[in-house]
């Protein structure tokens, strides 16, 4: 391998000002976007983290045409500092619990050592490889956060991780070869660390930010599918839901259920206990019929109180059972308004859907149902007539 150790693939300090001025702008942009919003957990670190190591890589630049000796510690110091605040804001982004008693203390301990030996003029060799190391260890610390065996990591997550496992590698080779005094080989894993700092710069730098889209879309989404107070579907999501069973029933040729709920004299409630013994009865309602339902089953709020339920594979005698089932379940629910229990019940009009009828149609005939239920007395499922026979 002459070509490798006579030649330098990368001119070093040119790449050292790109990548610390890549860095600083990331941040200055970072900067720009949470500035007055309120970013993810842990993103105002990232920015921070991603300042610091731009800092370094300048000051890496500077140093190669400053022999100032102090300036090795500092800057050892600074890439100590900060991969531990890029570490930190992964933490904080994955929800970690308790990762300061771990984090803190190593941090400490390697800061000190590191200046500790600049101070007392180690060489550099020994230098770079003792702060070499520490990044190493915890450029694979923020791989092992990502890729972590017990959660089921996102591609996103994976390309991330990899990357650092990447990163890790290359400056542990750093480190051994810096320790080992080899030079050739040191330049090699030197330049290959830098390559790897690129990538990180790169893939990390959109990769945080791509994290927290990721994190933001999706609870967007289920912002906008969810009922916030009971946590059930909405009526948006539990139409589309339907749709989709009614649409799987129909090329599975099986029959599907659909029922429609409506809390009796709920307006009591809201008028005898308040407005929130009114919400508590609807949580009740909620946790009531997720619970006498099958996992395949579903339930949505289509608004007030007024609820539905589609039943896939179940014929109208197996709807109208559960229907029951979830009749008695609510009866046997107590709502404790103001230390007063209230018994709440239900009224539930049930179809069986029949070939090719739309969605809509059918809620219209439960809804009669329900109208019918309600007529006849409350606390009580009616039965859907079939579509002919209504006209
Ligand atoms: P019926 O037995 O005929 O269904 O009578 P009802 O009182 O249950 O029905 P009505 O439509 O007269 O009243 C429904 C009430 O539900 C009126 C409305 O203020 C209340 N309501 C709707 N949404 C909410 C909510 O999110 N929270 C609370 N507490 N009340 C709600
Ligand atoms: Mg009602
Ligand atoms: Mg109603």
């Amino acid at each position: 391998m002459r070509f490798a150790e006579e030649r330098s693939v990368i001119d070093i300090p040119s790449f050292l000002l790109a990548l610390g001025l890549g860095n600083v702008a990331f941040a200055v942009l970072m900067a720009g976007y949470t500035h007055g919003a309120a970013p993810s957990p842990g993103l105002r670190l990232w920015m921070w983290a991603r300042f610091g190591m731009g800092l370094c890589q300048l000051l890496g630049w500077v140093r190669v045409y400053l022999a100032v000796p102090a300036l090795n510690g500092i800057e050892g110091a600074g890439w100590i500092l900060t991969v531990a605040l890029e570490i930190a804001a992964y933490c904080i982004f994955f929800g970690l619990e308790r990762w300061r008693r771990v984090l803190l203390p190593v941090c400490a301990l390697a800061l000190a050592i590191v200046l500790a030996a600049g101070s007392a003029g180690a060489p550099v060799g020994y230098l770079t490889a003792l702060v070499a190391g520490v990044v190493a260890l915890f450029a694979a610390g923020m791989a092992w956060i990502l890729l972590r065996p017990s959660r089921r990591a996102s591609l996103l997550q994976r390309i991330i991780g990899a990357n650092d496992a990447l990163f890790a590698v290359s400056v542990a080779w750093w480190a051994a070869s810096s320790l080992a005094g080899d030079a050739p080989l040191g330049k090699q894993a030197q330049e290959t660390a830098y390559l790897a700092g690129y990538l990180l710069m790169i893939v990390n730098g959109f990769g945080f930010l791509l994290l927290c889209k990721q994190k933001d879309d999706a609870e967007m989404a289920r912002m906008a599918t969810t009922d916030c107070l009971t946590g059930l579907p909405n009526r948006h999501a539990f139409l589309e839901r339907a749709e989709g069973a009614r649409q799987a029933a129909l090329r599975q040729r099986q029959p599907l259920a659909l029922a429609m709920m409506d809390i009796d004299h709920f307006k009591q409630i809201n008028d005898r206990f308040g407005h929130a013994s009114g919400d508590e009865a609807l949580t009740v309602f909620a946790r009531t019929a997720r619970a006498t339902l099958r996992s395949h089953e579903m339930v949505g709020r289509l608004g007030g109180e007024e609820f539905a339920m589609v039943l896939p594979n179940t014929n109208l005698e197996g709807a109208v059972q559960a229907a029951e089932r979830l009749r008695l379940a609510v009866r046997d629910s107590t709502v404790i308004t103001s230390g007063t229990p209230y018994t709440m019940t239900v009224s539930i009009g049930v179809v069986v859907l029949d070939p090719n009828e739309e969605l809509s149609a059918a809620l219209a005939r439960a809804d009669h149902a329900l109208y019918r239920a309600k007529s006849g007395g409350r606390d009580r499922v009616e039965v859907g007539q079939p579509q002919a026979r209504r006209a």
